[in-house]
């Protein structure tokens, strides 16, 4: 099997990566660390044969990258996970759950296999929409068709802003990419709708969708998070002060993978008081949800949300993030409607609402 020896050869072994793991932290088996990981692609390029165990131990990794962040050897284990999947997956080596999702993905254009209109949530007319603009707001699958509301809040606070929507949006790609399959069509697709635009900068509120829109496709627009973007515009916008206190969840492709931290806190700060979760920023324990974790192992997913809601005090009356699938799977865990988006928080402190469009 093709893997990168070299970055498998450097790990030491040294175990600081068990203190972090998510998954491990539920689990227990060494199988199921970094370190684990490694050892058994070390495995691989021997001959250890693929077999439903392996695919377990590469597949619960939620490509969190709390492990890379700590590790002394400065190697990234979620990267060469990631590529031992794609490699697997050539080889025509995968899971059921691999399989499902990537055949709903390729035959309806996003994770969920809905056939109804991606843009059933936009309730105005859409001629009403630019044909081209500056600014292009990416919606993505979960907020498209989960959490319509927050999509239209969203649009509603960029249209300020003189931002439009794609025409026919499609899955990003990102689910694709994490479980190890070929996403080209997708990038294509999109690319070719925000070239039609003109638009010189994609925002989008989805940490999934934001690092695969910055990180792999091809470097023709700006990217941008919605936090990033409302930090930026802040003093455009007509905020009022609430009676809140609130904490922030860090989404780990958002945080960790991308550096944006302080932009959300930014954005919270203008509009209320925020008390940090126990762990935070760098350090912010995974919710569970990425790497396809939630889609094939969805059990182990809640297990480590559950532990997520833990670090959040009971004095908070929300938890704000700004990632659709932090919110679902946190959500599922017991949080319920008290974590929402920062859209949501922002949409409560307009002092003009009813002016958003
Ligand atoms: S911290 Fe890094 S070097 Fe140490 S065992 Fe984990 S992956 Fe290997
Ligand atoms: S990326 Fe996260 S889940 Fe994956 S091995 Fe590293 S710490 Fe564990």
């Amino acid at each position: 099997m093709r893997l990168d020896l070299k970055s498998i050869n450097q790990c030491v072994r040294c175990g600081s990566c068990r203190t972090f793991c998510p998954v491990l932290e539920e689990s227990g088996w060494e199988s199921a660390n970094a370190r684990g990981r490694i050892m058994i692609l070390k495995g691989l390029t021997c001959g250890l044969s693929p077999d439903s165990k392996v695919l377990e131990s590469l597949n619960t990794c939620t490509t969190c990258g709390i492990c890379t962040e700590n590790c002394p050897a400065g190697i990234n284990p979620p990267q060469m996970i990631e590529s031992a999947r794609r490699e697997l997956v050539s080889m025509g080596v995968m899971t059921r759950q691999q399989e499902d999702l990537s055949r709903i993905i390729y035959a309806s254009g996003n994770t969920f296999g809905e056939t109804r209109d991606r843009l059933s949530w936009f309730s105005s007319d859409r001629s009403t929409t630019p044909k081209s603009a500056d600014y292009v707001y990416f919606v993505g699958c979960m907020n498209s068709y989960r959490y319509p509301e927050t999509a239209a809040r969203t649009y509603s606070l960029l249209h300020r802003f003189k931002a439009t929507l794609l025409p026919r949006e499609v899955c990003c790609g990102s689910p694709l990419m994490r479980i190890g399959y070929n996403a080209s069509r997708f990038v294509d697709e999109n690319c070719r709708q925000i070239s039609e635009i003109g638009a010189s900068t994609v925002i989008t509120g989805c940490a999934g969708c934001y690092t695969t829109l910055k990180n792999s496709y091809p470097k023709d627009f700006r990217v941008l998070s919605v936090p990033e973007f409302l930090a930026e515009h802040i003093s455009e916008l007509d905020l009022k002060k609430l009676d809140l206190t609130v904490t922030y969840h860090d989404p780990c492709h958002l945080g960790r993978h991308n550096r944006i931290f302080e932009q959300p806190r930014q954005v919270i700060e203008a509009i209320c008081s925020l008390m940090e979760m126990k762990t935070n920023r760098e350090a912010a324990r995974c919710c569970g949800g990425g790497g396809g974790v939630r889609a094939g192992y969805r059990d182990l997913s809640l297990q480590m949300a559950r532990r997520r809601l833990e670090d959040a005090s009971d004095e908070v009356d929300y938890i704000v993030t700004s990632c659709p699938l932090c919110i679902r799977n946190l959500s599922d865990a017991g949080a319920g409607e008290r974590v929402i988006d920062l859209v949501d928080l922002v949409t409560m402190a307009l002092n003009d609402p009813k002016n958003a469009d």
